[in-house]
């Protein structure tokens, strides 16, 4: 399974920064985790595979231009660009996004071939297939409705926190798998940061280091995301200190392969 965090800005020449601003993760250049990016940072020829869309949450830092990317595509759409979300995420995003006021409701619009959106729910606690991929995707602890998601091609699994503090039910689901590949997590704020890691449910590396005491599996890529990048060189130092095995930060606009 090949995974590439999308980058967020670019300098001045178009190289990709570091910095992680928005979430949008692809898999295997067909299917989006999030939409911070994906009108900004999809190659060419993404744009033209890239046909579903799982939503972990409505925070803008995850949506930020899934309305552009839509816009852009959509005299050429042959298929509707499928978004999968729990029914309050997607009531959320038709109520506060796509509302006619932030933006067109494009799930009620069509082009010369049909619908250019469509909302596909997402069960709760089963799993369910999105391309060639079998997911779950299991509640977590965020201060909107948001899940955390097992990704599974057959072959090769990837757990996503996305945006969470301590949690069960996730550790769960991804100690209940019987391999696991990766982990990517969360470290949003510095260890200073916790009150305010702890009001907005996120991840310190010191709570993170604690969390991860629930994960059973060994041997594993573990991959920190989602760091704030006011504090990134700061978030990184403390993850180092926690001097867990093959824990690393995700490197945005590379691509990683389990
Ligand atoms: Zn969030
Ligand atoms: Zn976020």
């Amino acid at each position: 399974m090949r995974i590439q965090l999308l980058p967020s800005t670019f300098d001045a020449r178009g190289v990709a920064t570091l910095e992680q601003r928005l979430t949008c993760f692809v898999i295997d250049d067909c299917v989006a985790v999030d939409a911070g990016s994906i009108a900004i940072a999809l190659s060419n020829e993404q744009r033209v595979t890239v046909r579903d869309i799982i939503v972990t949450h409505p925070h803008l830092d995850h949506i930020a231009s899934l309305p552009i990317f839509i816009d852009d595509l959509y005299p050429t759409l042959k298929q509707p660009m499928r978004v999968h979300a729990t029914p309050e995420v997607i009531d959320l995003l038709e109520r506060d996004v796509f509302n006619w006021n932030v933006y067109p409701r494009f799930s009620e619009l069509t082009n010369n071939y049909g619908p250019v959106m469509e909302y596909v729910p997402i069960p709760a606690g089963t799993p369910f297939k999105v391309a060639h991929l079998s997911v779950i995707a299991v509640p977590v602890n965020h201060i909107v409705p948001t899940i955390g998601l097992v990704v599974s091609d057959g072959q090769t699994s990837v757990a996503f926190s996305s945006d969470t503090a301590e949690t069960e039910e996730f550790w769960k689901i991804v100690n209940e798998m019987k391999g696991l590949d990766a982990l990517l997590i969360e470290s949003s704020f510095p260890n200073r940061l916790a009150k305010l890691a702890d009001v907005s449910r996120h991840f310190t590396p010191a709570s993170l280091g604690q969390e991860l005491k629930k994960l059973n599996h060994n041997g594993l890529d573990i991959m920190a995301v989602h760091l704030k990048p006011s504090y990134r060189d700061e978030i990184i130092q403390q993850l180092n200190a926690l001097n867990i095995p093959k824990l690393s930060v995700m490197e945005p606009g590379r691509v990683y392969e389990w």
